[in-house]
């Protein structure tokens, strides 16, 4: 198995209801390390370019208001195929979908706030990390 590293973002309905540290705890529990971390607020800019790939998408806008209504937790990820592995601790986007001891299960609101963002390919994860950290803040 190769050591991957992913992003993982904890999203404004976790934060607001005080929940970062049972996610932290699940993605643990799956094998995660947790390698960098900080918590922060994005602007409107941000939340545009960070998910560009949806910018064609009903629920774009939404979305960043969404992402932009409150603090963020962003984490580096590294284990054992990390990126998938974080999907499938996360569950499906729609909580409703998402399968019993996920994240989103457990703690999703919606399809729109479901609680947590994770990497989906090596490509994305390395410029997603990129977003957010330098080098020097990953200590593995
Ligand atoms: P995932 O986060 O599981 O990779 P996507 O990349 O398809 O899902 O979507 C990015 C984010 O956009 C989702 O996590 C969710 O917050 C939001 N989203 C996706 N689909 C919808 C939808 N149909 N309605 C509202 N928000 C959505
Ligand atoms: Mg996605």
């Amino acid at each position: 198995m190769a050591v991957e590293r992913t992003l993982s973002i904890i999203k404004p309905d976790a934060t607001r209801r005080n929940i970062t540290g049972a996610i932290t705890a699940q993605l643990e529990e799956a094998g995660l390390r947790v390698v960098a971390q900080k918590r922060l607020r994005i602007d409107r800019a941000q939340a545009e370019q960070f998910y560009a790939v949806h910018r064609d998408r009903a629920f774009f806008d939404d979305l960043c208001d969404f992402m932009t209504s409150g603090p963020i937790v962003v984490q580096v990820l590294e284990g054992d195929n990390a990126i998938s592995r974080n999907r499938d601790v996360m569950g499906a986007t729609n909580p409703a979908n998402a399968k019993e001891g996920t994240i989103r299960k457990e703690f999703g609101e919606s399809v729109e706030a479901n609680s947590v963002h994770g990497s989906d390919a090596p490509e994305t994860a390395a410029a997603e990390i990129a977003f957010f950290f330098s080098g020097t803040d990953i200590v593995g």
